[in-house]
């Protein structure tokens, strides 16, 4: 590769994690804010100890955390790195799958899987602090569904990522979220929570029933791991499945009929 082509590269890699970042900050409005069902856009951000507001030159994601050493300007108290890690890990994740499906050929199964992975951090923290999934952010999941079946059906993209079709998209609409009803309606909302129902319906739309039912196992078996953890070492009951489901549903947004197959084969069902 010339020099010119990686300066190029690396420029526009920094650019991505850059908006990764802001995005990233965003997304720690919504898990702080969509419980409490108060407004996305209102600017205002306060210390969480002394009430402060934050000035504009102190929410620069990533970096004003890393200039103040985790406090607070006005009363020094320290401030939870979460917000820092949720921001740089959705920075790094922009930069990762952009390198993976390459921003020159594939830029438009890069952007929606980016907005997918955000997605799912949101429902990954909220359930986990809440045992909450926000509708909002499930229809948001499902809209990007539609739009990644637009991008497959009209071959957008430069290189085509050839994945779930319309059929499979339909079916993985209710084949995980159908048997998660069952288990719903069976232990009374206990087992599992109508949220995890809407969340693998409108996963299975982006991922088409191969790499749904993936996520599913996927899911399961962290999520199963998890609990047993949780149990040890707190003791207590409170244990959310969503933020598993959407690690699986994270995972099989990229490598789903992989792994499919993977399974497939090694049980023997194809050769
Ligand atoms: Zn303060």
């Amino acid at each position: 590769m010339p020099v010119s082509e990686l300066v190029y590269a690396i420029i526009v890699y920094i650019f991505i994690f850059l908006f990764g970042i802001t995005i990233g900050s965003f997304l720690n409005v919504c898990i702080y804010r969509l419980p409490k069902e108060e407004s996305l856009i209102k600017r205002n951000s306060h210390c969480m100890t002394c009430g402060a507001e934050i000035k504009r030159y102190d929410l620069i994601p990533v970096f004003s955390w890393l200039i103040l050493k985790g406090k607070c300007r006005s009363c020094g108290e320290k401030i939870s790195p979460r917000y820092c890690i949720i921001e740089s890990l959705n920075g790094i994740l922009y930069v990762l799958v952009f390198m993976y499906y390459d921003f020159m050929y594939s830029p438009v199964k890069a952007i929606l899987v980016c907005l997918l992975l955000s997605a799912l951090i949101v429902v990954f923290f909220m359930d986990w602090d809440t045992q909450l999934i926000s509708n909002y952010v499930v229809l948001f999941i499902g809209i990007l569904g539609i739009l990644d079946y637009l991008r497959w059906q009209f071959k957008v993209d430069l290189f085509h990522i050839d994945d779930a079709d319309l059929k499979s998209r339909i079916i993985g609409f209710f084949a995980v979220s159908l048997i998660l009803l069952i288990i719903e309606l069976a232990s009374k909302g206990k087992a599992m929570g109508r949220g995890d129902v809407y969340l693998m319906a409108a996963a299975g739309l982006f991922l088409g029933v191969k790499a749904v039912a993936a996520a599913f196992m996927i899911g399961l078996i962290t999520g199963s791991i998890a609990g047993i953890i949780i149990k040890k070492t707190t003791g207590g009951s409170k244990f959310a499945f969503g933020p598993w489901l959407s690690l699986g549903i994270a995972v099989c947004a990229i490598w789903g009929n992989q792994l499919a197959d993977l399974y497939l084969r090694f049980a023997g069902f194809i050769h």
